[in-house]
């Protein structure tokens, strides 16, 4: 998987998306991460369709992840087809559990269960309709359930992290296991309401370390953070529909974070979970509280 992608979450079906998409080809972007919950998966096709008519990039040149949403786990090999045909593509390269959540459920037990989900999902892998699967969202705990009976181990588990959210506990659990992180939201998911009325606490791209260390280096606050991402061993999948910024990002990959800047990034004591999921709980569900959601981990 290339380690650095485009993330296009909030990137709004049209014109401005599928600039971006170009922009980022053409400065060297070869990982693309879509989801059917996005709304935007016919945009990025056409706009790959005709990119790859245009002879500078094919096919084989770029990996594309999409994800399974939590309404679809009835009915993996639909969802995962309707994909295909919103990408215009034949195959995907990483599938993915977008959350161990399912849409409508009553009571303590998920319908279908992970695991049911899961090998549905190998099936997937064994029919060729995609390269690889894996999870997202997925606490410690959760990935360790799954890996007693998976058939097929998960590549990767895509969770949120960034310097005010090392979320660590899973971090290094996926790590010792070989399953690849990919960090979500690496910029603190810059627009996200969760940091407003927070009196004191700037978003990340303004947090005071971050940006003394940018400006030690002479570098964006935003290539800080992408370049800490990285060299945590994650891939990492900053969204941008500003070709700008898009350029500026993938930057990033020409540059080194001095160790001793990369242990302060390390130690922000300020930690906050921007993504909490809090729409797939709810009383008398499977998840009453986020607490159930991430088993408590941090
Ligand atoms: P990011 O952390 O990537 O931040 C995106 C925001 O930062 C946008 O507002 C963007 O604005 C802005 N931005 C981008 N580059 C810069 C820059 N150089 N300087 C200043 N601001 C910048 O947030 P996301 O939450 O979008 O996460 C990235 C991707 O991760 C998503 O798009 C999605 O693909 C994936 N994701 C997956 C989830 C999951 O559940 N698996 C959950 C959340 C995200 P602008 O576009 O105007 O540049």
């Amino acid at each position: 998987m290339p380690l650095f992608g485009l993330g296009t979450w909030k990137s709004k079906a049209g014109g401005a998306l599928e600039t971006s998409l170009r922009t980022a080809f053409e400065c060297g972007y070869r990982h693309i991460d879509c989801a059917s919950a996005y709304s935007n998966e016919d945009s990025v096709g056409k706009t790959f369709q005709e990119v790859f008519a245009e002879g500078n990039v094919t096919r084989d040149d770029i990996w594309v992840t999409s994800k399974l949403f939590n309404k679809d786990h009835a009915r993996v090999r639909d969802a995962c087809q309707q994909t295909l045909k919103d990408l215009q593509l034949e195959q995907l390269d990483l599938y993915l559990m977008h959350w161990p959540a399912v849409s409508g459920c009553e009571g303590p037990t998920l319908k279908p269960s992970i695991k049911e989900t899961w090998q549905d999902m190998e099936r997937l892998v064994d029919d060729g309709l995609v390269k690889s699967i894996g999870i997202s969202n997925f606490s410690a705990k959760k990935t360790k359930d799954l890996l007693s009976y998976a058939r097929i181990k998960p590549v990767a588990n895509q969770v949120e992290v960034h310097p005010y959210h090392r979320n660590s506990t899973v971090v290094e659990f996926c790590q010792a296991q070989s399953i690849n992180i990919t960090a979500y939201s690496p910029l603190g998911s810059n627009d996200s309401e969760k940091m407003f009325g927070r009196e004191g606490i700037p978003k990340i791209l303004d947090n005071e370390t971050v940006c003394r260390v940018a400006a030690e280096l002479g570098w964006t606050p935003a290539q800080v953070l992408l370049r800490w991402s990285l060299q945590k061993g994650f891939a990492t999948i900053p969204k941008s529909t500003n070709p700008q910024r898009i350029i500026e990002n993938i930057e990033v990959l020409g540059l080194e974070l001095p160790a001793e800047q990369f242990e302060k990034l390390n130690s922000l004591s300020f930690q906050i979970r921007m993504l909490d999921g809090n729409f797939t709980t709810g009383e008398n569900t499977p998840y009453p509280t986020i607490r159930e959601l991430w088993d408590d981990e941090v």
